[in-house]
């Protein structure tokens, strides 16, 4: 706080997450897209650890529940290096952001099977979980917990009748474009997260067919190796036409 008002004294201890838009009560913070010199961690905690321990602890937490696992792990070290105590941050939250992307956990008994030929009328959203979005998401919600998950890009659903009927019961969604989406080295830390830290069960992958969208599929197995515990991932492909064309573990 400077004279009243909140400023950004330097924008490389800013991590551009925008998570402080949706917090401020006046709507006074936009974020814009432009050049900048790079984040760095080591320079925030230098001005941040003057601020006391509560300050800290949040920052840690922040980096923690958005899986900030490079940005982390450099605050570790220079802490310990520093010989600071390193307060705890594992506190799981449900959430901190926008209001637009609070999880919601929508629980519905799951539908059985649908058949081809059955009526459109009267059928009920698969979906159990929000958001799904996976720059929205927190591995840490609960929902994702010991979850089947289903990774799905996000032109299937458009793709396929069946999508919500027939992939989506049982299973919590995230959702994801390998081409056009920004910051996928978050992508890769959430899943890697989901993994080794909501221990999620199986892991499903569901792409186009267009070869676009096989960086999704890939994605997955490099977190899968990445992450410290085993996962089984499938392969779901769907043709333009909305037909599946392959399904299998890989
Ligand atoms: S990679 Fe292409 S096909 Fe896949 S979700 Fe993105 S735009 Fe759609």
């Amino acid at each position: 706080m400077i004279d009243g008002k909140a400023r950004l004294v330097s924008e490389i201890t800013c991590d551009g997450l925008g998570a402080c838009v949706g917090e401020c009560p006046q709507g006074a913070i936009t974020v814009e897209t432009r050049e900048a010199a790079p984040y760095d961690e080591r320079l925030t905690l230098d001005g941040l650890i003057p601020k006391g321990e509560n300050t800290l602890k949040a920052h840690l937490k922040h980096l923690y529940e958005h899986s900030q696992t490079t940005f982390l792990n450099q605050a570790l070290d220079y802490l310990k290096e520093h010989n600071h105590p390193i307060p705890e941050f594992k506190e799981k939250t449900m959430h901190s952001g926008c209001p637009g992307s609070a999880p919601r956990n929508l629980s519905r008994p799951a539908a059985g099977p649908v058949a081809a030929d059955a009526p459109r009328d009267g059928l009920t959203s698969q979906l159990t979980q929000w958001p799904v979005q996976l720059h929205l998401i927190s591995p840490m919600n609960p929902v994702f917990e010991k979850a089947d998950l289903l990774i799905a890009a996000d032109c299937t659903a458009f793709a396929m009748a069946d999508f919500n009927q027939k992939y989506l019961p049982g299973k919590k969604l995230v959702i994801a474009c390998p081409k056009l989406d920004q910051n996928q080295e978050v992508y890769l830390d959430k899943l890697t997260a989901l993994i080794d830290e909501a221990q999620v069960n199986t892991i499903t992958v569901m792409i186009m067919e267009v070869p676009c969208c096989g960086g999704l599929l890939r994605m997955a197995q490099k977190a899968a190796e990445n992450a410290s515990r085993k996962v089984p991932i499938k392969a779901v492909i769907v043709g333009v036409d909305g037909e599946v064309r392959k399904e299998a573990w890989v």
